[in-house]
């Protein structure tokens, strides 16, 4: 069954975009203009994920998604045209689990959508209680000693390779674009280059080859950005 997409979009000409790239990935996106009509979709259809744009003519997105919040667990992903609202949308406690900032490709989009899907569906088909990193997962995080183990063997990493790969480690699957990873990671993104990020992925993964030779647990999605593997 093909799966609904609810796009809560004032601009016609981006929602054009965003529905022409799910249709061809096999989504039936449902466009709304409005927060109300959105409220009204959720409210009598069954919809997979929610693409949310912050600024919308009669609500702003962050009301509306805690709205959803009160009564579904659908995900959603936000899409701004304001980079500064990218702190509000990681910092906020409604439950996004991704975000965009305009202008962005609806290719990128349409993979995160998978991404996300890809996650939730073995959520819901496997074990409910269980927590993540699976147990199968060879790394382990050791917050409170600023700790990496992976394969056993503690990795010795960096400031920023420690973040990466902590980052990767709890969202086994989900695609970081670069620019995400300097906005989440790094401490003055604005000054540092897309080629912080490889160098440091470059480094890290470096490290993991050290141990295991025979693995490449980090993904390159290219044009797209980097993912650590959902099965190691
Ligand atoms: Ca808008």
């Amino acid at each position: 069954m093909k799966k609904r997409i609810l796009l809560v979009e004032d601009e016609p000409s981006v929602a054009d975009n965003i529905t022409y790239a799910l249709t061809t990935e096999g989504f039936t996106p449902e466009w709304c203009q409005t927060g109300a009509a959105a409220q009204t979709v959720l409210a009598t259809e069954e919809v997979a994920l929610v693409i949310l744009d912050v600024g919308l003519p009669d609500m702003n997105g962050f009301e509306l998604a805690k709205t959803i919040r009160q009564h579904s667990d659908v995900p959603i992903i936000f899409v701004t045209a304001r980079a500064e609202e990218v702190d509000r949308i990681v910092g906020l406690e409604i439950g996004a689990d991704d975000y965009m900032v305009k202008p962005f490709s609806p290719r990128e989009l349409t993979a995160r959508v998978k991404a996300i899907l890809r996650r939730t569906d073995r959520q819901q088909s496997g074990n409910p209680g269980n927590p993540s990193p699976r147990p199968s997962s060879p790394f382990h995080v050791d917050e409170a000693r600023h700790l990496i183990s992976y394969h056993g063997v503690a990795l010795s990493l960096s400031r920023y390779e420690f973040r990466l790969c902590s980052l990767f480690v709890k969202h086994p699957g989900h695609v970081y674009s670069r620019e995400q990873l300097l906005q989440l990671l790094w401490a003055s993104p604005e000054m540092s280059l897309d080629r912080t990020v490889d160098t440091h992925i470059k480094t890290l993964r470096q490290k993991l080859k050290a141990i295991r030779p025979d693995q490449d647990p980090i993904v390159t999605h290219r044009g797209v950005g980097y993912a650590l593997k959902e099965e190691l």
